[in-house]
C-alpha cells in the first residue's frame, strides 16, 4: 500500500534514529535515488513539496531517447550513456516505456543533409548499442512520402527511420516510487522542506519540513541529504548556509501542444526541422491525439507556474504547418498544452539549445549533496552515481542493484509477453472495449488486474454500468496504491487526462470527485474546493488563448 494512511502512520510515529538518507524532491531524479538507495539497503525518506512528478517530470516530451541532436554538439559521452540507458529503462518497465518508430525527414534547408543524417544515425546505433532489428533505415524521398504522406513534398530529400521509446513521465516516476516503497523507502508528497538543522561543526544533521495536508511542521534527522529539486535546486542550495557557490542553474522553458489525432494523423513519431531557426521538434501520436513540441527559451518568471504563452503556441503551429502544409493546423485545433522547465547548468555565452543536458553533482561543505541537469532517460544512472557517493560517505559497501530491477507493473520478460498479457485481458473482459484495456495496460501494466477485479466487485453497486465501475476502480487503485491526495493528482499526473482527454473531462468530473471524496473522506466543502483547484489547472493549459 502507498496511500495517505501510510503517510499519516509515518508522521505520527517518532523517528529518533537518523535515516541514512533523506531525498528532497519527488521528480524522476529523487524517485530514482530513493529506489537505488532502498535497494542497496539504506534507510531512506523522500519528501516532495507538492505531488510526486509535479515539477518537470510530468511536463517533458515523454520520450526515453538517446538525444540524437546532441551528436551535433559532439556530446558523444552523453549520447552513449543515455542511449544505452534507453534499453535498460525499457526492459525494466515495458508497460510504460514502449518502443516508438521515429521518422527523421531530410529536407532542403534542414539542419542535416542526407549523408550526414545517415552517418549520424549510424553512429547513434553504435553509441546507443541499438539492437539489429531496430537499427536505422534510410529512405528515398518517395519512400519517405509514402510512409508519411502529410510531409511537405517540394523540399523533401529523403528520410531516416529509427527507434526510440515513448513513455508517460509522471507514470514512470510513480512506478519508480512504488518500487522504492516496496523496498522500504518512505515517500511523502505534500511535504515541503523549509530549512536545515546543523551540528556545531556546521554540517547538516537534519531538516524541517511542513506537511501541507495537516499544516504541521516536523523535524527529521539524516546522515546525508540529497537535494534533487530539479528547477528548485538553487532555491534549496540558497537555504543551506553555504548558499549557491560557483555553478548555478539556467532554466529554459519547453512547451508542447496537443491536437486531435485526426488533425495530424501521423503513422509514427516524426522528429522534424523548424525551418526558421534550425531547431528540431517532435510530433508524437498517442491515444487519439498528436502532441507536438518543444520550444526552448530562457526562463526567469515564477518557477512554480510555467505556462504556455500565445507566442509558444504560434511558434509550434507555424513550424508544424511548414512541415505538414496540408494539415493547416490553427489555434482552434489545440486541445491542451503543457510547459516544463529544464534545470540546466549555466554556461556563459551559450543559448538555451546549446546548453549541455549533462548532469552534475555539487557537494557543499555543510554536507548537502545536490544534483542538477540530466534527462528523464538517464535517471537510473544519475541515481547510481549519487547513491554510490552517499555509500562512500557512509563507509558502506553496497553495489547498485537497479540495472535488472523490474519496476512495479513491469514484470514482463519481453514486448511479446506484454502484448500477450494485453490480449489475454481483452479476451477475459469482453464488456470493456479493447482500447480501454490497452490504455489501462500502458498505465498500470500487470497491476491493472487489481483494477479489473475491483471493477467486477463494484459492478452490482453501479448497476452493471461498466464504465462507472471501471472509473471507480481506477480511482480506488490510485488512492490505495499511488498516494493520490487530490483531484489534480488523479487527473493530471496519475492518468494524464488533463493533457490527453481534456474534452471529455467535464462529463466525468463530478463522478471522479465524488469517488475521491468517498475514498479520502472529504466533506462536501472539501469536494467543492478540490473541483475549484482542478478547474484552475484545467483553465491554465488554455490560458495562452487570452493572449498571455
Ligand atoms: P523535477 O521533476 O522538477 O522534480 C523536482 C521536484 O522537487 C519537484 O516535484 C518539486 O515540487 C520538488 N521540490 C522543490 N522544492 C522542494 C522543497 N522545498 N521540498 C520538497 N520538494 C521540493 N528528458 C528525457 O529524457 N526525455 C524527454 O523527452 C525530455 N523532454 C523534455 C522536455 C521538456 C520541455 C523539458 C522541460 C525537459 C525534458 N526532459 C526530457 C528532461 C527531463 O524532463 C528532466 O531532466 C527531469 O524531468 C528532471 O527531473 P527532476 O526530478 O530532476 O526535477
Amino acid at each position: 500500500m502507498f496511500s495517505i494512511a501510510q503517510r499519516t502512520h509515518f508522521l505520527q510515529h517518532p523517528h529518533p534514529e537518523p535515516f541514512d538518507l533523506v531525498v528532497i524532491g519527488g521528480g524522476i531524479t529523487g524517485a530514482g535515488i530513493a529506489l537505488d538507495a532502498a535497494s542497496r539497503g539504506l534507510t531512506v525518506v523522500l519528501l516532495e513539496k507538492h505531488d510526486f512528478a509535479w515539477g518537470t517530470s510530468s511536463r517533458s516530451t515523454k520520450l526515453i531517447h538517446g538525444g540524437l541532436r546532441y551528436l551535433k554538439q559532439l556530446e558523444i559521452g552523453l549520447v552513449h550513456e543515455v542511449g544505452v540507458e534507453r534499453a535498460i529503462v525499457h526492459r525494466n518497465a515495458r508497460h510504460v516505456v514502449l518502443p516508438e518508430r521515429m521518422l527523421l525527414p531530410i529536407v532542403e534547408g534542414g539542419s542535416l543533409g542526407k549523408r550526414l543524417s545517415s552517418l549520424g544515425l549510424w553512429i547513434y546505433d553504435r553509441l546507443a548499442k541499438v539492437e539489429k532489428s531496430e537499427r536505422r533505415k534510410m529512405l528515398s524521398a518517395q519512400q519517405t512520402l509514402s510512409d508519411e504522406p502529410l510531409l511537405r513534398s517540394d523540399i523533401l530529400k529523403g528520410g531516416g527511420l529509427y527507434y526510440e521509446y515513448r513513455t508517460d513521465d509522471a507514470r514512470l516516476t510513480i512506478e519508480v516510487l512504488k518500487t522504492a516503497v516496496s523496498l522500504g523507502a518512505e515517500c511523502l508528497n505534500y511535504a515541503e522542506v523549509t530549512d536545515f538543522v546543523y551540528s556545531p561543526d556546521n554540517t547538516i544533521k537534519g531538516l524541517h519540513f511542513k506537511d501541507h495536508l495537516s499544516g504541521k511542521s516536523f523535524e527529521i534527522n539524516a546522515k546525508y541529504i540529497v537535494n534533487a529539486c530539479g528547477p528548485w535546486v538553487d532555491n534549496l542550495r540558497g537555504i543551506d548556509k553555504e548558499g549557491v557557490q560557483k555553478k548555478r542553474l539556467h532554466l529554459t522553458k519547453g512547451v508542447h501542444i496537443v491536437v486531435p489525432y485526426q488533425r495530424l494523423p501521423l503513422h509514427q513519431s516524426v522528429y522534424f526541422d523548424v525551418l526558421t531557426d534550425k531547431r528540431m521538434i517532435f510530433a508524437v501520436p498517442r491515444l487519439g491525439c498528436t502532441y507536438i513540441g518543444t520550444t526552448d527559451t530562457t526562463y526567469t518568471d515564477s518557477i512554480d507556474l510555467p505556462i504556455a504563452q500565445k507566442s509558444d503556441v504560434e511558434y509550434i503551429l507555424k513550424a508544424t504547418n511548414a512541415m505538414f502544409p496540408n494539415a493547416q493546423l490553427t489555434e482552434n485545433d489545440v486541445l491542451s498544452t503543457w510547459a516544463g522547465l529544464r534545470p540546466l547548468i549555466h554556461q556563459d555565452g551559450k543559448s538555451p539549445s546549446e546548453l549541455s543536458r549533462k548532469d552534475e553533482i555539487f557537494e557543499s561543505h555543510t554536507g548537502l549533496i545536490s544534483i542538477a541537469g540530466g534527462k528523464l532517460t538517464g535517471y537510473r544512472k544519475m541515481s547510481e552515481r549519487v547513491v554510490t557517493l552517499v555509500c562512500k560517505r557512509l563507509g558502506k559497501k553496497a553495489a547498485c542493484q537497479t540495472k535488472d530491477l523490474k519496476l512495479m507493473g513491469g514484470q514482463f520478460e519481453s514486448s511479446a509477453d506484454f502484448k500477450d498479457f494485453i490480449q489475454r485481458q481483452t479476451n477475459e473482459n469482453p464488456a470493456i472495449p479493447a482500447e480501454q484495456i490497452t490504455a489501462l495496460a500502458y498505465k498500470y501494466g500487470s497491476q491493472m488486474e487489481l483494477i479489473l477485479e475491483q471493477s467486477r466487485n463494484l459492478a452490482a453497486y453501479f448497476n452493471h454500468h461498466h464504465e462507472q465501475s471501471l472509473h471507480a476502480a481506477e480511482v480506488w487503485y490510485t488512492v490505495e496504491f499511488e498516494a493520490v491526495c487530490s483531484l489534480s493528482d488523479y487527473l493530471v499526473r496519475r492518468t494524464g487526462r488533463l493533457y490527453f482527454e481534456r474534452p471529455t473531462i467535464a462529463q466525468w468530473l463530478p463522478f471522479w470527485a465524488s469517488q475521491l471524496a468517498q475514498r479520502l473522506q472529504w466533506s462536501k466543502e472539501e469536494e467543492q474546493r478540490q473541483i475549484k483547484d482542478f478547474t484552475a489547472d484545467y483553465e491554465s493549459v488554455m490560458q495562452w488563448q487570452k493572449g498571455h
